[in-house]
């Protein structure tokens, strides 16, 4: 921390969020309390984001975890809300630096477990399960799980008693009376909370746009049960793996229909392994394999896909693509996206359904039929919530900035006395008065890069991005006596040629313009390796530029002869 202040801190809870504030995804939450010097930490969620085309080959992007990290060892513990990769996918990826207990309920313990596998650390990260509605210590703080609904088991909100005071942090959530799977929101205890008091509300801004209420799972039900009826061929659907209500609504359909089910893609066995782990989806026969469904009558079948974002290499996308092993789909069968589309993933979401069509493949979306709800609260839903809970202060996340600002906004109109709008690192002294933003502390991204970690601003990144946009070049000589050696040696990558002009005749004159660039310099200079270096990479970047219209990224190679 740069700035002093106050500390004085038996009255404060520090919240310092280093994700998710100001963006969906990568939720990582820090809650505090003590002197400074001793101050304790929790860790509430610790998920990722998905890379993107300005983020060339990266997939999985993680908060900067470096502010926890010089202080691992006052951190006491990860407590993770519920299983969504936005809050538990880099637990896996970062523990070896944080090195604490993960407290999670059984659905979500199944995933962690698998995880911690994967990454060689179940012997080592101590994993603890906790019951639904649990109560436990950890440290100063006095936990107790709320049961919500959202668009997965097992959804907790978490009520973190402090003796400075009590902040309720929602995680995910909507009000489902019917969820389908799992127990309603826990009025009551959100009620009892509220009489207690507490402080702040740190709460999920999704649908703050959003008018009314999200819907009910068993709304999505009756329709899905209807609409897989009336199909004649192959039924598809695409959802969420993770959101088993959604899979449970999906066997349920098929089976009302006549129609057995086949699980396509990875994570949906994984899932539904988690799901009967504790108890759920035992009541339908089992899944039918692959290859015994392709036997099957087109009408009494039923896939189960993942892949309902355009994802490539997803089951659906491969079945689109026609290089699924085991699983077509034609004229007369239908693909039903029981999914809504996530920001950013249109493109690849369309391509998709533009392969499907093209096979003659009937195209279902939330647009035509109401099949999918979200799993986030709207407006009424955020009003009902506040009613509940009764904060002091409003800190909205789960949000991109216009989100964030508008749920603030909108917690004021429903009678919160204080809000407030954090930021990634806002590190936010909360007492029973109100809260501020006292400090920041340093926050950004971590990539997945293969094997190795790296931060967002690492060279590397910027490399890549250049290579992809104008290519690259190296130049190669041999340097003997302050003379080149049989000319220079050029390689391109990455750059075009035209039908007049080939790449050996823009090579040619390239070489020429940096062996001219050569001459030029001094005699002394010239036998100096790095100087050469520098004059055939300028000299060749310039003349790039000059020619083609683009500057590549240059590499000269001098080696003594
Ligand atoms: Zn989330
Ligand atoms: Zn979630």
């Amino acid at each position: 921390m740069t700035r002093k202040h106050k500390t004085n801190d038996a009255d404060a809870v520090y919240f310092v969020p280093l994700g998710g504030s100001g963006e969906i995804g990568m939720n990582l939450n820090l809650y505090g309390y003590g002197p400074e010097e001793d101050r304790e930490w929790i860790i509430v969620d610790c998920g990722v984001t998905f890379g993107d085309l300005s983020t060339p080959g990266i997939d999985i992007i993680m908060p900067d975890i470096r502010f926890i990290e010089e202080r691992a060892h006052q951190l006491k513990a990860i407590v993770l809300t519920h299983a969504h990769e936005d809050h538990m996918g880099a637990v896996a990826h970062l523990w070896r630096r944080l090195r604490c207990p993960i407290y999670a309920t059984p659905f979500t313990a199944y995933l962690m477990r698998d995880r911690l596998a994967e990454h060689g650390l179940l012997g080592e990260a101590a994993l603890h399960e906790i019951g639904m509605s649990s109560r436990f210590n950890i440290g100063p703080f006095d936990l107790q799980l709320v049961t919500l609904t959202h668009s997965i088991p097992e959804p907790n909100g978490l009520i973190i008693r402090t003796p400075a005071g009590l902040i309720l942090h929602t995680g995910d959530w909507k009000i489902d009376p019917d969820p389908v799977i799992g127990a309603s929101t826990d009025i009551k205890a959100l009620e009892a909370v509220g009489d207690e008091g507490v402080m702040a509300m740190v709460c999920d801004s999704t649908n703050v746009f959003t008018p009314g209420e999200a819907g009910s799972e068993a709304g999505v039900r009756d329709n899905l049960v209807k609409l897989v009826g009336e199909q004649k061929g192959k039924v598809a659907i695409a959802a969420f793996a993770s959101n088993v209500a959604r899979l449970d609504t999906a066997i349920h359909a098929a089976e009302a229909n006549g129609r057995r089910v086949c699980l396509v893609g990875r994570s949906m066995h994984r899932i539904t392994g988690a799901a009967k782990s504790v108890g759920m989806l035992a009541q339908y026969q089992d899944f039918i394999d692959e290859e015994e469904a392709a036997y099957f009558p087109a009408d009494k079948i039923l896939y189960l896909c993942t892949g309902s974002q355009g994802e490539p290499r997803a089951a659906l996308s491969r079945i689109a693509e026609g290089a699924h092993r085991n699983v077509t789909l034609g004229q007369g069968d239908c693909v039903i996206f029981s999914s809504r589309i996530i920001p950013g993933n249109e493109r690849g979401i369309f391509e998709l359904m533009n392969r499907l069509a093209g096979r003659g493949v009937s195209l279902i979306t939330e647009r035509d039929r109401h099949i999918h709800v979200s799993g986030h609260p709207c407006r009424d839903e955020l009003a009902q919530m506040y009613a509940w809970a009764r904060p002091n202060v409003a800190i909205p996340v789960h949000g991109e900035l216009r989100h964030l600002k508008e749920h603030a906004a909108y917690a004021k109109t429903l009678g919160v006395p204080h809000a407030l709008e954090p930021f990634n690192g806002a590190v936010i002294r909360i007492t029973r008065e109100g809260a501020a933003i006292v400090d920041e502390a340093p926050a950004g991204r971590l990539y997945v890069d293969g094997k190795f970690i790296i931060s967002d601003g690492h060279e590397a990144m910027r490399e890549r991005r250049k290579l992809s946009v104008a290519g690259h070049i190296t130049v190669a000589a041999i340097l003997r006596d302050g003379a080149l050696q049989n000319g220079l040696d050029l390689r391109a990558m990455g750059v075009p040629d035209r039908a007049d002009y080939d790449l050996d005749a823009l090579l040619d004159d390239l070489a020429d313009a940096a062996e001219a660039a050569f001459k030029r310099m001094g005699k002394r200079e010239r036998r100096d390796e790095a100087a050469v270096e520098e004059v055939l990479r300028q000299a060749v970047r310039r003349e790039a530029a000059r020619i083609w219209g683009k500057k590549p990224a240059v590499d000269a190679i001098v080696m003594a002869g």
